[in-house]
């Protein structure tokens, strides 16, 4: 079988791969296809598009778009859109604003509780990376607070314990409309148990392309129920491993969690087509 995996982070967000280390990886591990999607940027990915033929992998454009759906954070995966359109690049621009203002917020909430942190040193942990609650959390284990990541987010980061994020992420409905009008395909990433049937049937009817079908977040049955859902809305499948790098619980995932490259294949036909009518 032919291997694809679209859905890998680089030092470009929270992954702990530079691009050229995911490109001799995926090399090494035989992909045929991969995308790098980092966390609102292709920093990673322009980096990788400009050394992709030293190696015998073929490179998408991707970017995982967090959305505002409903006053909830929501993970959209892009693809094959035109890198350089201005609604992708507005699109991107907002949304660093946005991940550094949600950064301060976040830290403010933090203080609340007397956790002292200052966003310069989460901005130094970032590094010039796309900011994210994981470069808190390093921050949080530096200074004592948490002895790890998981218990970063248990204790402090996650959705439940920090309630509604304050964000101003693009609504679900202007990352699809920006997606589209830059030729690309737009997918619900790892809905695991995220969203009930009835909101992604909202997702569908707001325009969504696809659906993230194999994630290292889906049993087999959860596996099988998204594709079946994919099937009955005539929506592409696609999934990847999600990879981040870093320590052992995550690295056995790359090259493992992949999909036939028939899957990216259909995709290319909806995009390519896409393109073609909206020259
Ligand atoms: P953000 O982009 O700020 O919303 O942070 C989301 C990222 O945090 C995810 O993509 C993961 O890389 C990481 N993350 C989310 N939940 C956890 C968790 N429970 N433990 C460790 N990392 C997590
Ligand atoms: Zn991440
Ligand atoms: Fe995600
Ligand atoms: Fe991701």
């Amino acid at each position: 079988m032919s291997k694809a995996d679209l859905h890998i982070h680089t030092t470009a967000s929270d992954g702990r791969s530079t691009p050229r280390q995911i490109l001799e990886n995926a090399d090494k591990h035989n992909l045929e296809i991969i995308s790098i999607t980092d966390h609102d940027t292709i920093r990673g990915y322009q980096k990788a598009a400009k050394i992709a033929d030293e190696y015998d992998v073929r490179l998408l454009p991707g970017v995982e778009i967090t959305s505002d759906f409903n006053g909830r954070e929501c993970h959209l995966l892009a693809y094959c859109f035109d890198p350089n359109h201005p609604k992708i690049k507005q699109l991107i621009a907002q949304h660093y604003k946005s991940r550094l203002a949600r950064a301060k917020w976040i830290v403010n909430e933090l203080s609340k509780q007397g956790l002292e942190v200052d966003i310069e040193e989460v901005k130094a942990e970032a590094n010039g990376s796309n900011i994210g609650r994981p470069h808190i959390a390093a921050v949080l284990i530096d200074k004592g607070y948490v002895a790890s990541f998981k218990e970063a987010f248990i204790r402090y980061l996650s959705d439940q314990s920090l309630g509604t994020i304050y964000n101003q992420y693009y609504s679900h409905h202007e990352v699809i409309a920006a997606v589209k009008e830059a030729g690309g395909a737009i997918v619900v990433a790892h809905p695991g148990n995220l969203y009930s049937d009835e909101e992604l049937n909202e997702l569908v009817t707001a325009g969504i392309d696809g659906i993230e079908f194999i994630h290292p977040s889906h049993d087999y049955s959860r596996q099988k129920q998204v594709e079946e859902f994919a099937d009955d809305h005539t929506l592409l499948k696609t999934g990847g491993s999600d990879f981040h790098g870093g320590d052992k619980e995550y690295q056995k995932f790359f090259g493992v969690v992949t999909i036939n490259t028939k899957y990216v294949h259909r995709l290319l036909r909806m995009t390519d087509q896409r393109k073609a009518i909206n020259v």
